[in-house]
């Protein structure tokens, strides 16, 4: 199959943007960090934890916690929805890399984070997809449970931003539970070897947010210091 591209002039701006920021990379902080990168490929990666984020562009999982290449293995899909549990033969982006993070890598903390200001919980109350999206439509439904959610615990009558924060958050549990599907991970979770956390980062200030199954309710990391409590 042949691809015909055209570049246009507007394009090709962004190209050598995008190359200028590789070539400044290679020569500041590849260089800065060499022995430690090259450590990576002799070693393989060892990462801490699995983090499933939002695409959002502003939410950017390395530069949010300050980790390094090798801290994280990231998985980020439109709203950081987590699909059931489903053994079937079709394609499951984020499942094969919950299953490659906890089977493979071994990771023992799994972070889904949610975030304030999240296109895909907005579209679940301002529908944007054409019928045409139909992947788009049928991914968005799995923010349905929170919509509901929200809806019950607040009515329709509170201001729209009030609505959309507390089903930003309530995702962040209803994924939770989705991933509390997979048999590997309800059983590892129960085993007390994977650890499941809750995340919300807000956009306007950087910080971030856990959720804490105990209280029902999310608190600053801040707080925790090293020790989060896990699910
Ligand atoms: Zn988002």
């Amino acid at each position: 199959m042949s691809l015909s591209v055209t570049v246009s002039d507007k394009s090709a701006q962004r190209l050598k943007e995008f190359a200028q920021g590789n070539e400044t990379f290679q020569k500041t902080y590849f260089k800065k960090n060499e022995a430690e990168l090259l450590n990576l490929v002799q070693e393989g990666q060892n990462p801490r934890a699995l983090f499933i984020g939002c695409s959002d562009s502003r939410v950017i999982p390395d530069l949010i916690v300050q980790t390094r290449p090798g801290d994280l293995f990231v998985v980020r899909n439109v709203g950081n929805f987590v699909a059931p549990y489903k053994p079937d033969e079709d394609f499951h982006s984020t499942a094969a890399a919950i299953e490659y993070a906890v089977g493979v890598l071994k990771v023992s903390e799994i972070i889904i984070c949610g975030h304030s200001h999240c296109g895909a919980i907005e579209a679940l109350y301002n529908p944007t997809c054409e019928m045409s999206m139909i992947h788009t439509a049928k991914w968005l439904t799995l923010g349905e449970k929170a919509k509901s959610m929200a809806l019950l615990a607040l009515g329709n009558g509170v201001a729209k931003e009030t609505l959309l924060r507390a089903t930003e958050h309530l995702s962040i549990v209803t994924q939770i539970e989705n991933l509390l599907t997979y048999p590997y991970v309800k059983k590892m979770v129960e085993e007390e070897t994977l650890f499941i956390h809750g995340w919300y980062y807000d956009i306007e200030t950087g910080a971030i947010e856990y959720y804490d199954p105990d209280m029902y309710q999310f608190r600053p990391l801040s707080e925790l210091g090293d020790a989060q409590s896990p699910i």
